[in-house]
């Protein structure tokens, strides 16, 4: 495992959390182009691509802008939005044969007080995803920016489907690279035992859904959690690079976690809501798209 760390957990505030991130580069790839951050109050993954070095650069400086913020106990979704303007322009200034074509995905989770109320802000654009298991809720938050979504979306596909479609890595947004690069947004209340996943398309194309929720849902720590899914994910065929980062809310507005329950019983506010609803489908893209 390489970079397993939790946060600190008397970081002041509202809500209070444990994290752990790995990245792994897989049984295939030379390389690891995934960079993920594990820094209160942001966790994010960032998978590069590119031709020769320019996806690892690319996520690197989406790690590095985002990491600025993390001086602050708070964020807000201006001070996000900024932070992924000046990664698209560092991304764009690139020159150079080995960063060529130079993106990134960004998938992140950030704490967010707003009114003395404990937020999750998510933020997506590519195919790396965020999940929430809450209570009885499991859920993928983001939608992905890909072609076998759009064609989803469309009926033209099932998951099914998808998880072997020739196009499977082709994003339609992308940080740096590629026609579009709108971010989606949700604001998401956070409750006491909250739990998210921020992963890349290394996870998702090895594990289904269905054993992440069970992976989630045992009582392990976060660490552990995270490395069963590494391992989940090797023991599929690890044909691309694995990143999981893992935030578990502790404690949200003075409520505590007793311990061994972390989707226990209780009821909660079901207020989650898009700030950005513009993740319709649109047409297949043509030439010149990202394919990874
Ligand atoms: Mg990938």
């Amino acid at each position: 495992m390489i970079d397993p760390s939790l946060s600190d957990p008397d970081q002041p505030g509202t809500i209070r959390v444990v994290s752990a991130a790995t990245t792994h580069v897989g049984h295939v790839r030379a390389t690891n182009e995934d960079s993920i951050l594990d820094a209160a109050p942001i966790y994010l993954v960032a998978d590069g691509m590119g031709g020769h070095n320019a996806g690892e650069v690319a996520s690197a400086i989406a790690v590095e802008e985002f990491e600025k913020l993390t001086i602050q106990e708070n964020v807000t979704v201006e001070q996000l939005g900024d932070a992924l303007s000046s990664a698209a322009t560092r991304i764009g200034e690139l020159g150079g044969e080995s960063t060529l074509g130079a993106g990134t995905t960004v998938s992140l989770v950030a704490t967010m007080v707003l009114d003395e109320v404990g937020y999750w802000v998510v933020l997506n654009l590519g195919d790396s995803r965020v999940y929430r298991l809450s209570a009885d809720i499991f859920e993928q938050v983001t939608v992905d920016h890909s072609v076998v979504q759009e064609l989803m979306d469309r009926g033209e596909l099932t998951p099914e489907q998808a998880r072997m479609h020739p196009y499977r890595h082709m994003v339609t947004r992308a940080l740096g690279a590629g026609p579009e690069s709108d971010p989606d947004y949700w604001l998401i209340p956070a409750e006491t035992g909250d739990r998210m996943l921020i992963c890349s398309d290394g996870l998702t194309g090895e594990v289904d859904d269905a054993t992440i929720e069970r992976v989630l849902r045992s009582p392990s720590d976060v660490r552990t959690i995270g490395e069963d899914l590494v391992r989940l994910a090797l023991d599929g065929g690890g044909h691309d690079n694995i990143s999981v980062v893992l935030v578990e809310a502790v404690e949200v507005e003075g409520q505590q976690l007793e311990a061994e329950t972390t989707a226990g019983t209780g009821s909660r506010t079901e207020e989650a809501f898009d700030v950005d609803e513009d993740t319709l489908p649109r047409a297949l893209p043509g030439d010149g798209d990202d394919a990874r």
